[in-house]
């Protein structure tokens, strides 16, 4: 009996020391990946042990530096958190809007929606039509269509509250105020084709359409140095024409929308009257000329859905 007992405390005490000894593995471990960072990657002379400090110590200045490293991102995380509820309560938000998770490292495959198809549009090559991105995240995208209000309170929200969004201009609409859109630009927002005069494309015929799409490439290259890859229809109307002229001069992605905002109500494409992941939200650049209540009125109305609903607001280019 004794003895068996013996064994018993024996193996306890061997098990305790093969514990110790693996967690002293461990450390070792972690000791040589810390050093390896610190090194990057393997010294100038391609000896990596010529070190003048032993390990041990080198890996314990590492660690004070992880952590204080840690500490830092965790005060840069907590006034980023600070700042975004400042901002929320200065533009009169309820809640403070929700923060994107990083974009997708693999961008989802985009097509076109049931049902929007053009004759031929795959075999074509034509730019997809969609309403919503696939994804799981939960994210909307903000998307902002013509161009006839130019409110700079709005521009200085939405970068104060750093919710991204993604402009679609009509040129008629724009030309008196070109740099209204640069602030703006300049501000990482894209700006993209709504065509010349916002007319009903499928009204017109191949060369006018292309005229109005293809014209207004050249004109947003032009003020703003960068040709659009994103051109969406006005009153989301298109016919094949429309896509092939579109293509035509560079475009690669026609999205709609699966929900739109205005100052006063939401309306909504599908049956559910709810927003999904992935979901394009339509809004225009409208004010009390045509509304009841400016721009940073609707982006409250926006956004108070949006986040009650547990959603972020990602930027749409992100995902394409
Ligand atoms: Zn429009």
């Amino acid at each position: 009996m004794r003895a068996v007992v013996q064994n018993d405390e024996n193996r306890v005490v061997f098990a305790g020391r093969a514990r110790g000894l693996r967690g002293g593995l461990a450390l070792l471990v972690v000791a040589a990946l810390a050093s390896g960072c610190a090194q990057g990657g393997g010294t100038a002379s391609g000896r990596p042990g010529a070190t003048s400090a032993p390990p041990a110590a080198g890996a314990g200045v590492q660690a004070a530096k992880g952590a204080q490293e840690k500490a830092e991102a965790q005060k840069g995380a907590q006034a980023e958190k600070a700042a975004r509820a400042a901002a929320a309560k200065r533009w009169g938000l309820d809640k403070v809007p929700l923060v994107a998770p990083p974009p997708p490292a693999k961008k989802p495959r985009i097509r076109t929606r049931d049902g929007f198809e053009v004759d031929d549009h795959e075999e074509l090559g034509l730019p997809p039509v969609f309403t919503t991105v696939p994804t799981d995240q939960k994210v909307v995208f903000l998307t902002i269509d013509d161009g006839a209000e130019k409110d700079p309170a709005f521009i200085r929200m939405m970068s104060d509250l750093k919710i991204p969004y993604t402009a679609f201009l009509s040129n008629y609409l724009v030309k008196d105020d070109y740099g209204y859109f640069r602030t703006m630009q300049k501000a990482g927002v894209s700006l993209n084709n709504h065509t010349l005069h916002h007319p009903y494309l499928p009204g017109l015929s191949y060369a006018e359409q292309k005229h109005e799409i293809c014209d207004m490439q050249d004109i947003i290259e032009k003020q703003y140095g960068k040709r659009p890859v994103l051109f969406r229809p006005p009153y989301g109307n298109y016919n094949q024409d429309t896509l092939r002229a579109a293509k035509s001069c560079g475009i690669k992605y026609a999205p709609l929308w699966d929900e739109e905002v205005y100052v006063d109500h939401w309306e909504y494409r599908e049956d559910d009257q709810d927003l999904h992941p992935g979901d394009i939200v339509l809004t225009h650049f409208r004010g009390r000329d045509d509304w009841k209540g400016t721009m940073p009125d609707m982006i409250r109305r926006f956004l108070k859905k949006v986040t009650d609903k547990g959603y972020a607001v990602a930027r749409l280019e992100d995902y394409l």
